[in-house]
């Protein structure tokens, strides 16, 4: 293959939307990936835009909001261009508590929010169960955050992909081993069928990005197990995206979507007997109806966490034309147009309106 721009290292959801977004700024674009694998975090994924839920720092907060409000134009921008429906559903997500700690807790997470200028509603525990009819019937209340919601994180990565080839990206079914080097820069990728020369390379290979050899850092990346059950939306309940601290359940068309532990268990992304008793006992609290609907699925993928819970973002600070977006742990579809976005931003112009500095690739490993 010839020269290009970039090559993109990794075809998940984030190796997609940097691949769309570099592709839409008129570059030349390889996108190399072999799989998915089997273990990867964006087929897995719930694809919740769970940007006001999760407990996240406030530099993740402020990312979090301007990724999710991108998926509003991106939606139907790709619906046009691929035709395909990623599924954005934005009907709100609601933080539930069974105790007075989380309570209090979720109360003066809805105070600072609101400060903050974000819409975020306490609803109390009738007012819940008003909204939800047979959700939640021992919760004492929830945050409710109205403009989070979901998209299918499959047809996140399928689209971004397809409209990154619509406008000439080549997609590398290959498996890069090491980057080459030469003149103190990045000078393209080597794969077993050869070398591809590439003036950038975007390394968004997940948990697996730390594995590529030559890299001139390790890598503050590690896989974190989510294991993951499906079974039919119960009738008779609204479509709802319920969350609490050992669980969520939400709907995606006729199916609940139930979710999901947090494992160190290197690898494996094996689903595992104590895992999905976890994942049950969670969901069935939050929407009891769910105890005799039939298990359709179950499933487990592994998220790339760093140790402070953000992404690495960014050019690497000593070789030129290497660029990291991985490390996006547990919100990565959340985040992923808005990574296109800086990462499309800075191969073209070197600069983004967005503060990487807390995500430099050298705060681990100066
Ligand atoms: C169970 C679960 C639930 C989740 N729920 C949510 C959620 O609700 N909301 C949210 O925002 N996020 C969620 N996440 C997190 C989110 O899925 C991830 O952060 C995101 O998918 C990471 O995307 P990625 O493209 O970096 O990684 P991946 O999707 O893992 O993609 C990496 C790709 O790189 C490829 N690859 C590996 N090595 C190489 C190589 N050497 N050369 C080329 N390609 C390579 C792999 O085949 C893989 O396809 C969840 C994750 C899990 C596991």
């Amino acid at each position: 293959m010839t020269a290009v721009d970039v090559a993109i290292v990794g075809g998940g959801a984030v190796g997609a939307a940097c691949a769309r977004a570099a592709a839409l700024r008129g570059l030349e674009v390889a996108i190399f990936e072999p799989g998915p694998d089997p273990a990867a975090a964006s087929p897995a994924s719930a694809g919740m835009l769970a940007a006001q839920i999760e407990p996240l720092d406030d530099v993740l907060i402020g990312l979090s909001v301007r990724g999710r409000d991108l998926y509003e134009p991106l939606a139907p921008a790709l619906q046009e261009t691929t035709g395909i429906d990623i599924g954005f559903w934005r009907a709100g997500i609601a933080s539930v508590a069974f105790d007075d700690q989380t309570a209090d807790r979720l109360k003066e997470d809805v105070a600072r929010q609101r400060q903050a200028g974000l819409r975020c509603d306490w609803l109390d525990g009738g007012e819940v169960r008003e909204r939800w009819p047979g959700a939640a019937p021992e919760c004492l209340g929830a945050l409710f955050a109205p403009e989070d919601g979901a998209v299918d994180p499959q047809a996140v990565a399928r689209a971004c992909l397809a409209d990154a080839r619509r406008l000439g990206a080549a997609f590398q079914p290959e498996k890069i081993e090491r980057l080459q080097i030469a003149n103190g820069r990045t000078t393209g990728v080597i794969s077993p069928r050869g070398v591809t020369a590439a003036e950038h390379v975007v390394i968004a290979a997940g948990v697996w990005s730390p594995q590529i050899a030559s890299l001139p850092r390790p890598l503050a990346v590690e896989p974190l197990r989510g294991q993951m059950a499906a079974t039919a939306w119960p009738d008779g309940t609204p479509p709802a995206i319920l969350y609490h601290e050992q669980g969520y359940v939400l709907a995606r068309g006729v199916d609940a979507v139930l979710g999901s532990t947090m494992e160190r268990a290197g690898f494996s992304a094996a689903v595992t007997n104590e895992g999905l008793a976890q994942i049950f006992r969670g969901a069935v609290r939050l929407l009891p109806a769910l105890v005799r609907q039939a298990v359709a699925r179950t499933w487990a993928g592994l998220r790339p966490v760093t140790p402070d819970g953000r992404p690495i973002l960014g050019r690497d600070p000593e070789l030129a034309g290497l660029w990291y977006a991985t490390g996006h742990g547990r919100n990565g579809i959340l985040l992923a147009a808005l990574t296109g976005e800086i990462i499309a931003d800075l191969l073209t112009t070197g600069e983004t309106n967005v503060d990487i500095a807390p995500l430099g690739a050298d705060r681990f490993n100066p």
